[in-house]
């Protein structure tokens, strides 16, 4: 069945006339769901009941599950949810944080899950440690802004697509979930608020580059030459790094938003004054900015996050190189670490059936 949250009001209004229905009564659904945040056709009373009911029949309005949540208002906030097939991902709300996307006056950023799993196994990260499962469809995107708003009473104003997977694998579904989420109909996010990042899918970079809408892109790099991110991330061996500079080029030629290179210090694999370099030379030449994420260590990978002086060395030697860069240290805002993790310790203790359903 399909998912009403799925569905663009264009293609909304099209399957209405389909059933018979005036385009008006799309425009009424969207208004509940987006405006008045209502879960299920049934709380829709200016809908006949016969049209509520034939709804129900055609379209699926189940919201997300939460599994669990922790945090506090001013605190980051983690969202476990289980998917209708049993699968779980998690998304991330921080508060208040300048040095983090977007503009300083941003309030709260939602970091949201593409995939169940992923399937590029960078050798540093939580998310890809047991492969993928599926993508996620465009509503399981949408309903996490959703569902997070309704479970933690914010609002969200900023959004960050870089919790568990690959969204430029999930590309169709990445663009129909972010119409939605950026449309005036919709819950209305600007699209210089909607940040993608990617491992580096060179042909994806320069499809969202050919898009129209003006969002942000971040791009994990990790490694400012082959022979490093070849050693931590297989993507690379597809496509290597000038590929993958030309791409972003390429989407600074059509942008007018500046990209922003993710960079998690790893201690002994990237973190030498050689590779401050080198990063700063690529992001001068990309006029981009980096982010410096000390490594969160993960359960069962042997990376170390260098000490904070080995952290304070390689930032002096990227300011020398006339970096726009800034070092992320806060423990609680550090949104990557948490993605990925939360899912994978639930799932060992709470294992998914082959079947997707929950044992
Ligand atoms: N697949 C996309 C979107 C996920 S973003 C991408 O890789 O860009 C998640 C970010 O968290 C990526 O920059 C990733 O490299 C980073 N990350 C993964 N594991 C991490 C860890 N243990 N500590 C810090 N950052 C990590
Ligand atoms: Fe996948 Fe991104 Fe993790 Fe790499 S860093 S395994 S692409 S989620």
């Amino acid at each position: 069945m399909q998912s009403i949250k799925a569905l663009p009001l264009d293609e909304l209004t099209a399957r209405l006339a389909e059933l018979g229905e005036p385009g008006y009564r799309a425009k009424q659904i969207v208004e509940w769901l987006y405006l008045r945040r209502v879960r299920d056709f049934s709380a829709m009373s200016n809908l006949p009941v016969a049209l509520r009911e034939r709804l129900a029949q055609e379209f699926d309005d189940r919201p997300l599950e939460v599994v669990t949540k922790t945090g506090s208002h001013d605190t980051t906030q983690k969202f476990l949810f289980r998917l209708r097939d049993g699968q779980l991902i998690e998304t991330v709300l921080i508060p208040a944080s300048p040095a983090l996307y977007g503009s300083a006056a941003d309030r709260r950023t939602l970091c949201v899950s593409s995939q169940v799993g992923c399937a590029y196994g960078c050798k540093f990260c939580a998310s890809g440690l047991d492969g993928w499962k599926r993508n996620l469809d465009a509503d399981e995107i949408v309903d996490q802004l959703l569902a997070v708003e309704a479970a933690s009473g914010e609002r969200v104003n900023n959004i960050v697509f870089m919790g568990m997977g690959e969204p430029l694998a999930n590309y169709e579904n990445l663009l129909r979930a972010i119409t939605i989420i950026n449309a005036p109909w919709g819950p209305g996010i600007g699209a210089r608020h909607i940040t993608v990042s990617t491992s580096g899918i060179v042909p994806r970079i320069r499809e969202l580059a050919d898009q129209p809408l003006q969002i942000r892109l971040a791009i994990s790099l990790h490694g400012a030459t082959d022979s490093v991110r070849d050693q931590i991330m297989p993507i690379n061996q597809k496509y290597p790094l000038e590929e993958l500079l030309d791409a972003c080029e390429y989407f600074r030629s059509k942008k007018k938003q500046k990209i922003t290179f993710e960079y998690i210090l790893i201690q002994g694999v990237n973190d030498s004054p050689d590779d401050a370099r080198e990063l700063a030379k690529i992001t001068r030449r990309l006029e981009a900015k980096v982010n410096v994420i000390p490594y969160n260590s993960v359960d069962g990978l042997d990376w170390l996050r260098p000490s904070e002086p080995e952290q304070d060395e390689f930032m002096a030697v990227l300011h020398r190189g006339a970096a726009s860069a800034t070092i992320r240290r806060e423990k609680g805002h550090d949104i990557a670490a948490a993605c990925g993790q939360l899912r994978l310790q639930t799932e060992r203790k709470i294992p998914v059936a082959a079947d997707g359903g929950v044992n």
